[in-house]
């Protein structure tokens, strides 16, 4: 990130005017380990008093300094305390690129100009039961997602990891019925064996249910066509790419679609 980002601020007031969401200028407050392989941001801001996203949705940060074109990642919000101007975002620390470079170097002060919140997946108001997987860049928008699921309903968790010990804390309310972390062990990520092996595991609630998932382009296809054959009508399914194995996502933050 850049120390002086007036022109990245224009761009997203412009772009953010376009998109109908508002643009964001944070301070990086603190970093923590949230896991050996995840990277806890939390940043401030005035502008996030009046942000009012819904589970799952994300901000786009800005990236500039690395090409003459503002380069955007997207990270889901995990936490925001509207009162105290903070938000939470979870990093998974993999590949090379842009974005896992700014989570690893942010340090406290920087400033991170960002537009929010984006995406259109959030939890489906008709559904009594709530399944979400997905790998590890997935694991923010899959826990903020279950954690505001009623407490009266059912949520399935099916995440990724790299290696046990790696589990994320999470204050789901709601009834879990299962919470299925899948170690990689080794395995590069990318491959979608070990969750679609996990996921084959899982019993599929009876009653009106819905299915978030979340992750590599290839696996995130391969998972999506199990929840069909397993009779999950595809409007039930909700799937999002948020990375593409071997390539870099776009600058406007969506993987290569080429
Ligand atoms: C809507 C949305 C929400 C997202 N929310 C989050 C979030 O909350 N937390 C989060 O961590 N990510 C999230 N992502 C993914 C994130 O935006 C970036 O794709 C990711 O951080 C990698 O960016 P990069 O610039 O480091 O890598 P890129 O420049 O895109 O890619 C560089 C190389 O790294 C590889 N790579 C990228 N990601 C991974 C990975 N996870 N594992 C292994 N190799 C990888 C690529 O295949 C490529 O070879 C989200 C994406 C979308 C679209």
């Amino acid at each position: 990130m850049t120390d002086t980002p007036g022109s990245a601020r224009r761009a997203n007031e412009a772009l953010a005017e376009r998109l109908g969401v508002r643009a964001l200028s944070l301070r990086v407050e603190q970093t923590t380990a949230l896991t050996p392989s995840c990277r806890r941001i939390r940043l401030s801001g005035e502008e996030l008093s009046e942000l009012d996203p819904l589970p799952g949705q994300d901000v786009m940060v800005s990236l500039d300094g690395e090409a003459e074109r503002t380069r955007r990642r997207r990270y889901t919000i995990r936490h925001l305390d509207r009162g105290a101007r903070l938000l939470e975002l979870d990093i998974a620390l993999h590949g090379d690129g842009p974005g896992m470079r700014w989570a690893l170097g942010a340090h406290l002060g920087e400033r991170v100009e960002a537009i929010g919140p984006r995406g259109k997946i959030t939890l489906d108001p008709e559904s009594r039961w709530h399944l979400f997987v997905g790998d590890d860049s997935f694991a923010p928008a899959a826990l903020a997602m279950a954690e505001a699921v009623a407490r009266d309903q059912t949520v399935i968790v099916v995440l990724e990891i790299d290696a046990a010990g790696h589990e994320q804390p999470h204050e789901i309310t709601a009834q879990l019925l299962g919470a299925h972390w899948v170690p990689r062990d080794g395995t590069a990520p990318g491959d979608p064996e070990a969750l679609w092996a996990a996921l084959a595991t899982v019993e599929l609630p009876a009653g009106p249910g819905h299915a978030y998932v979340g992750g590599e382009h290839a696996v995130v296809a391969r998972l999506r066509e199990a929840l069909l054959e397993r009779g999950m009508e595809p409007d039930a399914v909700s799937s999002k790419s948020y990375w593409r194995l071997g390539r870099q996502n776009a600058a406007n933050g969506e993987p290569d679609r080429g």
